[in-house]
């Protein structure tokens, strides 16, 4: 038949996701990226510490200011509600983000550091001498330290889940150490040090067939993958917005509805009361019982806009776009005679940041060097000292990805590497 042979064929080859074609879009939505460092380019390979925020968060945190500051949940006034609007708003959010119970589940906090110390000092009193909390080697400070302060006051012991030397969790340790006095079971989810995925839902699985509750600390994958509390079969989860493209100074502790009940206060005062008086008070119910005092409104205004911008991209195509990178990046830098890079060497098996160590160049010189050509990471310790003993170094150089990073920024990466190599060693 005529004209046959122009008709496109049945099988087109793959075309690129949408997603894929709203990478460079998405990029300039970032003001902060478009300055310089030391007259290069901004790489910006630090999101792991915080994101860069997109124009939509900053606007609308200025938007609160200008528009309707005033304080939550006491005022009766127009302003006061609008306020408050907001402030709930942002716990819908933040609680469709992770798959939360619901909002009411969403104890809105300064920081992922903050909810881990609340579910520590909130549980403290269901604890004897003896119970034991299991951890694992990897841990951030901030999922180690409130648990030694925890057992200071309380003579709990502490496990820790060790790590192979590919930088997994050793499961095969954990029937040993999952024992009938474990309480509390707290791991990382993604490593910010590893990069490491960690099977939270295996591990949620076998703790809770010992009856401990499980904490995970969700700072490094929320807005990096997908996350769902269901899906993990967690109790309680923690995470920080200004990791996940939001503002400073806002965190949230995601717990079930019984977990919260069992929980004390840490903080007493205004707002998370029911009644006060002058000897005694009884507690409003969750989650404003763990709200004392004025929060951050302001940002909690702005968090959403972020949330929108991480639903219009899809958290799937967030992950497929940092895998694609983090193997990249693990290419090239696997290419760097004697740079010896830490964690999984497969990316579908880690988050979207690579560390490494290169014996000639000591981290804080490599993060100078490469900051002299415009490239931003991190080195030291990464608030995880235990995991550095464990790997046998005091620092290591960390490159972390978000949206907004591509091949070209690890390319700079590699460049800078080589560049920070050949002054040491010219
Ligand atoms: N846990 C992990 C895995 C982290 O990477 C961080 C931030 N470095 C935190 C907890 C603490 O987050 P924040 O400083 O926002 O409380």
């Amino acid at each position: 038949m005529t004209g046959e042979a122009e008709k496109p064929s049945k099988d087109p080859s793959p075309q690129p996701s949408v997603a894929e074609d709203r990478w460079p879009e998405l990029t300039s939505r970032f003001p902060a990226l478009r300055r310089t460092v030391n007259a290069h380019r901004l790489v910006y390979l630090d999101t792991a510490a915080t994101a860069q925020k997109p124009d939509g968060v900053i606007t609308a945190e200025q938007d609160y200011y200008r528009s309707f500051n005033a304080n939550v949940h006491r005022g009766i006034h127009t302003l006061a509600e609008e306020a408050t609007a907001a402030y709930e708003y942002c716990r819908a959010r933040a609680a469709q983000l992770v798959a939360a119970p619901s909002p009411s589940s969403v104890v809105i906090t300064r920081n992922a550091t903050a909810s881990l110390n609340m579910v520590a000092r909130g549980l403290e009193h269901t604890l004897r001498e003896g119970d034991e909390v299991l951890l694992t080697e990897m841990e951030h400070h901030a999922n180690l330290v409130p648990w030694i302060m925890l057992a200071g006051r309380t003579g709990i012991v502490l496990k820790h889940i060790p790590i192979t030397d590919e930088g997994r969790l050793d499961l095969s340790k954990l029937p040993a150490l999952l024992t009938p006095k474990t309480r509390i079971v707290s791991l990382m989810h993604v490593s910010n040090v590893l990069g490491t995925i960690n099977p939270v839902a295996e591990i949620a699985k076998a703790a809770h067939s010992h009856g401990a509750i499980v904490v995970v600390d969700a700072a490094q994958s929320v807005g990096h993958m997908p996350v769902d509390m269901v899906e993990l079969g967690v109790d309680v989860l923690a995470y920080s917005a200004h990791k996940c493209y939001g503002p400073m100074g806002l965190g949230f502790l995601a717990a079930k509805p019984e977990i919260l009940e069992l929980m004390e206060p840490m903080e007493g005062g205004g707002e998370m009361i029911n009644e006060v008086y002058l000897d005694r008070a009884t507690w409003a119910e969750p989650p404003l019982k763990f709200e004392a005092g004025t929060p951050n409104v302001a940002a909690a205004a702005s968090f959403p806009v972020a949330v929108d911008m991480l639903e219009e991209v899809g958290l799937a195509a967030v992950r497929e776009h940092e895998e694609e990178l983090a193997g990249y990046a693990l290419e090239r830098l696997s290419s760097l005679p004697g740079l010896v890079i830490y964690g999984p060497t497969d990316p579908a098996e880690r988050g979207g940041l690579v560390s490494f160590h290169d014996p000639e160049v000591h981290p804080h010189d490599m993060a100078t060097l490469l900051d002299q050509a415009g490239v931003a990471v991190r080195a030291g310790h990464h608030c995880a000292q235990p995991l550095h003993r464990r790997l046998g170094v005091a620092a290591t150089t960390r490159a972390s990805l978000g949206v907004y990073s591509s091949k070209p920024d690890v390319d700079a990466l590699y460049e800078g590497i080589r560049f920070a190599r050949r002054y040491f060693n010219p």
